[in-house]
């Protein structure tokens, strides 16, 4: 692909064209590709707080935030101390550290469902053995998931799989052998009737409910009321586990994670994004019943070489710290909230109706008359309207992530300052947009 001759990020463009000729479409995961929005990706040089920086010398406010990995905002100097301190001491070691003790003392004090963990390298890799645990279990092979979810790229979870998928049209990754795909039942998210009848008939064969308990990989799907707790009381009736895949929601929709919202207690949970503070970290856990059955404890194999590496390890106590202090989340959920109805009202005053939401540090806004609730809403927002929107608040200083099926993450570096700023660009985009 060629840069355009009067392109504004000539630096950018010509390394979007030196990664085209040795990666995949220039990009390591496809969203990046700005396939849903259209225009060339934007490559980055540094960030620091609540702001990016491309090669080409521009500031945005980011609201992407490496997809909520950052919660304490770019570069945060605790962490950065932490990482570096730990580097010295050795990347990686293949053998036991203090380090993955302390990381998971803090995650199983702030989750009451969880006793014991299993640190992994990414989410993927969190939600697919958190399924080969709900099988190894119940001796059961079925999983329901719900439409719309993403879950990572294992081969039974790559179906119907919300935002990466969902941007470039195809539901079902080829690939996936038929047979992987036959053993994941679809449903509607929130449709608890549909769930009920899918358990009333195959209940008997599914090993887990897996479900993210905020929806963020279809714009921003919040739960309807009693549908999580009426997919818990599925569970136990047909002897199902229930599975919150918290990757993207564990400590940054709270404390712990939406679970301890939600007041809903899964048998496994997977976490990764916050808890890695921007390094691969990821995990999943349960009660110790149930971990008992993962190697060398149990049958169930699972192992990885840069698990629990001390790097990662440090990253995340240095952030989970952070996020320790008193009034955290409050605080991100009273700027998130407050973002998020501020972002409403511009758009009304252009003429534009808009859905929005947030919990936490996680939010979303969906180009649509009405409240969405599942991935059928999604499909029909205006994403054509939502890819004007980007571009518009891009030019304007703010990095909003590139598809209208991914939610926006706001971090504790972005101050009044920098909200203002997003607030301020959204109302010159949005009149930009409608006219
Ligand atoms: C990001 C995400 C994953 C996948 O995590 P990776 O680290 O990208 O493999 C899984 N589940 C949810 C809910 C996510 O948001």
């Amino acid at each position: 692909m060629t840069a355009h001759p009067d392109s504004p990020r000539p630096r950018s463009n010509a390394a979007y064209e030196r990664a085209c000729r040795v990666l995949v479409a220039g990009v390591n995961s496809p969203v990046r590709a700005f396939g849903a929005v259209g225009g060339t990706p934007v490559f980055v040089d540094r960030a620091e707080g609540p702001d990016i920086f491309d090669v080409d010398g521009r500031r945005y406010v980011d609201l992407v935030g490496s997809w909520g990995s950052a919660i304490v905002g770019h570069a945060p100097p605790a962490v950065v101390e932490a990482v570096c301190r730990a580097a010295k001491s050795g990347l990686s070691f293949g053998a036991c550290c203090a380090a993955e003790s302390e990381l998971a003392e803090i995650i199983v004090s702030a989750l009451p469902s969880m006793e014991v963990a299993r640190f992994v390298n990414s989410g993927t890799e969190a939600t697919m053995s958190a399924i080969r645990l709900a099988r190894a279990a119940t001796g059961r092979s079925k999983i329901v998931k719900f439409i719309g979810c993403y879950h990572g790229h294992a081969d039974s979870l790559l179906v119907a799989a919300g935002s990466g998928a969902a941007t470039y049209g195809v539901p079902d990754s080829a690939g996936v052998p038929a047979a992987f795909a036959e053993c994941t039942i679809l449903v509607p998210y929130n449709d608890f009737n549909a769930v009920e009848q899918a358990m009333s008939k195959l209940g008997g064969e599914v090993a887990a409910i897996l479900v993210e308990p905020i929806a963020g990989n279809m714009g921003y799907v919040e739960p309807l009321e009693g549908f999580l707790t009426g997919l818990r009381a599925l569970c136990d009736r047909y002897g199902s586990l229930l599975i919150f895949d918290e990757v993207m929601t564990g400590f940054r929709t709270a404390w712990g994670g939406f679970q301890t919202v939600c007041g809903v207690r899964p048998d496994i949970t997977c976490l990764g994004k916050v808890i890695g503070g921007g390094m691969p970290v990821a995990a999943y856990g349960a009660r110790r019943e149930l971990m008992s059955l993962v190697s060398p404890w149990g049958s169930m194999y699972q192992a990885g070489t840069l698990s629990g590496n001390p790097v990662g390890m440090a990253a995340g106590i240095a952030t989970l710290r952070l996020c320790q202090s008193s009034g955290f989340y409050d605080e991100l959920h009273r700027k998130s909230t407050q973002l998020s109805s501020d972002l409403r009202a511009a758009a009304a005053n252009a003429g534009i109706t808009l859905q929005a939401g947030a919990w936490g540090g996680l939010l979303g806004i969906a180009f649509s008359e009405r409240p969405v609730r599942n991935f059928a809403d999604a499909q029909a927002c205006d994403h054509k309207l939502y890819a004007r929107f980007f571009h518009a608040m891009l030019e304007r200083g703010v990095w909003l992530p590139p598809s209208g099926y991914e939610a926006m993450f706001l971090s504790a570096a972005h101050d009044d300052h920098a909200i203002t700023a997003i607030i301020n660009a959204a109302k010159d985009a949005f009149r930009s947009i409608a006219s």
